[in-house]
């Protein structure tokens, strides 16, 4: 299940069936979220489901934490909202970053956010040449082609131009297209074996798989990050036991204090009794100091 289906926000933000009777064409136009690259899939796909100015989605968004890192955000097959003149028949894949920004983030986010998109783009491909026999070439298309509904790509700022211009000047088409070339290679050269039709290879059941694989890994991240977190807890309470440990030397301290003060009192001719009042004054406050030193 991708994440709007299973996410209902205040207004919808996906098209299960395409208006006019459209399908998916192959024209696949690339976005930028305009957020920070930290911004994490989910918060960012949090952010288009429970919206409830406009309309404003995709159908896949492209992460920073690996070359892979992708969330399907509603079905190919349905229409989605991210390009006013193609979001019928169009595609829409955004990666998480401002247009503006491919030079002030580090260099292997920005790498891993292109590689995402055109991981997306291929598992895009992979359905449309099963369910439609289309394919997409790894070609840049023109404005007039996208209108035209040509299977390739082309950024939004190339169509909406003046309106828009992610994902911007230094978006690196080059290696988006080199990685799914590459991606679409092996597909290509994928052999299967004898038993296995041929027809059936990289069908919705194979792409629903690696849909589960990925899931299996995310949790697999989001577990190793809470062991993270009890480590550090556990850091945290032995330096508190640290600290704690040295406080019967602290007491014996204050008592060998206490003693001596006494002696002294004592030589001086000063009454006993308001001086233990004082001393024990003193221990209070010494217990509060050591009370906020824990923390
Ligand atoms: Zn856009």
């Amino acid at each position: 299940m991708t994440y709007l289906e299973t996410h209902k926000g205040p207004i919808a933000q996906w098209g299960k069936v395409r208006r006019h009777g459209a399908q998916p064409s192959g024209t696949t136009v690339l976005h930028t979220y305009e957020a920070p690259h930290v911004m994490t899939l989910n918060q960012a796909a949090m952010g288009i489901a429970y919206r409830h100015d406009r309309p404003a989605s995709y159908h896949l968004l492209a992460g920073d934490d690996s070359a892979r890192d992708v969330l399907p955000m509603a079905p190919w097959s349905a229409e989605t909202w991210h390009e006013t003149s193609t979001n019928n028949w169009g595609t829409g894949i955004s990666m998480i970053t401002y247009a503006g920004a491919w030079k002030g983030i580090p260099a292997k986010s920005a790498d891993n956010l292109v590689k995402s998109a055109a991981y997306g783009s291929f598992l895009f491909a992979t359905w449309l040449k099963a369910n439609r026999g289309i394919t997409i070439p790894a070609r840049r298309i023109t404005r007039a082609q996208a209108l035209a509904r040509v299977p390739g790509f082309i950024g939004h700022g190339e169509i909406d131009v003046g309106r828009r211009s992610d994902p911007g000047a230094l978006f690196n088409w080059a290696l988006f297209l080199d990685t799914y070339a590459d991606l679409m290679g092996g597909a290509v050269t994928f052999t299967p074996s004898p038993e296995e039709d041929p027809d059936v290879a990289f069908t919705p059941a194979h792409s629903d798989q690696m849909n589960d694989i990925r899931s299996d890994v995310a949790d697999i991240r989001k577990w190793l990050a809470s062991i993270d977190q009890s480590e550090s807890k556990i850091q945290q309470i032995y330096d508190r036991r640290t600290k704690f440990d040295q406080v019967p030397a602290l007491v014996a301290q204050v008592a060998a204090l206490t003693a001596t003060v006494n002696t002294l009192a004592k030589n001086q001719g000063l009454d006993p009794e308001q001086l233990q009042a004082a001393i024990e004054k003193a221990l209070g406050d010494i217990t509060l100091t050591l009370t906020n030193a824990k923390d």
